[in-house]
């Protein structure tokens, strides 16, 4: 906050412009990471994933090669609140074969072919029989469906209409070559720290096998926040968490509930890539601090988007937001899950995802975190009557121009409200100027000593 930066008179108030600024600045382009992304996507897909074993484990050791994640293993059977870490599942091969010896369904052609945790079997049956283990999506008939059976021991096949359609009644040999047994749940965590012990946590779901919006999409958006963020100066330290759904994050919650009070905001990452707007799930308190960020800057992006209001339905907000853990954490999406077609099929594949789609969520998600990095209060060194902005160069002569780049109206803003009370984003939101406008008046204000940073910190939002 101290280099008075000078960018060009592009600046605008409004959105792309903006970014471009942004992009000028650091050198950075995020919409040029979309294709990084597509990538990573690419290699984790053919990866059948559960909520443990080796198809996780696999996955985050790829992810290794990326950011310097840490492994962790916790044994099956541990208590985590109300759970118990299951038996650790692992799959080698599937398939249903004909009388002629055909695999008919195959797992090495999808890994969706076999519903995830199916216990192992070997038997002969008719398809009268088979079908009980069959699931199929008539209303698609091309689409395989993606099924679990996490917590109840069966078995099953998930294949297209079309596909059971071109079944006869014949005998069949069914073949799951799986293991149900004590192991391990694995989880990837990345530590990176910053000025402060105040944390962000980033969190998404590794769970998934060949699904690429629902699960891959948050996952390549983390590991580039990460890297980003890294090469950057931070105020706050951050947290990634790449775990199995649901019983992941309640046994990081279990295990870390001394890390809890550290935690100031948190974003959850998935379904990021689809061709449908951003859509900001906000926390339990509707009115943290990442709320108000994220509907500020999706409001500036001069993009469609929606911000949903908070419900105990979902990912893994629901664990973060539980009531005795109640962690400022909200959700970044587009289309929200359940309500597209491809949800849950095998279309949420590589053609469902966008890399234009992930560099803007990139984007939009690093805009939330500067917000969040560099919201803070400032006092007015000369509060009484306006200060004389044209003798400082910081307010257009005639015939003039003012400090490059540095918005006048958000100078008096800012000079306006600094008594001591009113963070920059408070300030933001009541001129209606977008964030980085208000913060680069902030920076050149205290650069000419009419301004100095109120020692105290922001508050955080009424809990
Ligand atoms: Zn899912």
């Amino acid at each position: 906050m101290n280099a008075i930066r000078i960018i060009p008179t592009l600046f605008r108030e409004n959105g792309r412009k903006d970014l471009k600024a942004l992009e000028l600045q650091t050198g950075f382009d995020p919409l040029a990471e979309g294709p990084v992304m597509l990538r990573l996507i690419a290699e984790l897909y053919p990866i059948c994933r559960s909520i443990t074993g080796d198809g996780l484990r696999e996955s985050l050791r790829l992810l290794q090669r990326q950011i310097p994640l840490e492994l962790r293993e916790v044994p099956t059977g541990t208590q985590v609140f109300d759970w118990t870490v299951p038996k650790e599942w692992n799959i080698r091969d599937a398939y249903v074969k004909n009388a002629k010896g055909e695999r008919v369904i195959d797992f090495q052609k999808s890994n969706l072919h076999v519903v995830n945790y199916s216990v192992p079997v070997r038997q002969r049956m008719g398809l009268g029989e088979l079908k009980e283990h069959l699931f199929t999506l008539p209303k698609h008939p091309d689409w395989i469906p993606y099924r679990t059976s996490y917590y109840k021991e069966s078995w099953g096949f998930c294949l297209s209409e079309n596909q059971l359609g071109g079944m006869k009644d014949e005998e069949y040999e069914v073949c799951i070559d799986s293991t149900l047994e004590e192991g391990h749940l694995s989880y990837g965590e990345y530590f990176l720290e910053g000025e402060t012990r105040d944390e962000v946590l980033i969190s998404c779901h590794a769970c998934h096998p060949s699904l690429c919006n629902d699960n891959l999409s948050g996952i390549a958006l983390a590991v580039s926040l990460a890297r980003r963020l890294k090469s950057m100066p931070r105020r706050h330290s951050y947290r990634f968490l790449f775990i199995p759904g649901t019983i992941g994050a309640i046994t990081w919650l279990a295990k870390n509930e001394d890390k809890l009070a550290n935690i100031r905001h948190g974003l959850v990452l998935t379904g990021v890539a689809d061709a449908g707007v951003l859509h900001y799930k906000q926390s339990r308190k509707g009115t943290a601090q990442i709320d108000r960020a994220a509907a500020h800057v999706l409001k500036h992006s001069g993009q469609a988007h929606e911000i949903l209001e908070f419900s105990p339905y979902g990912y893994d907000e629901r664990q973060y937001c539980s009531p005795g853990i109640n962690l400022s954490v909200g959700r970044l999406s587009r289309t929200p899950h359940g309500t597209f077609p491809e949800y849950h099929t095998s279309a949420d594949n590589l053609e469902f995802v966008h890399a234009d789609r992930l560099g803007e969520a990139l984007a939009v998600s690093l805009e939330i975190l500067s917000v969040l990095e560099n919201d803070r209060r400032f006092v007015n060194l000369n509060p009484k009557c306006e200060p004389q902005l044209g003798k400082r160069g910081l307010y257009r002569m005639v015939g003039g121009t003012a400090d490059a780049g540095v918005n006048e109206m958000a100078m008096l803003w800012v000079l306006n409200q600094s008594d001591g009370k009113n963070s920059l984003l408070d300030i933001a939101e009541r001129s209606g100027m977008r964030f980085e406008s208000v913060r680069r008046a902030a920076e050149a204000l205290e650069g000419h000593k009419l301004l100095r940073k109120d020692l105290k910190a922001v508050p955080l939002a009424a809990h």
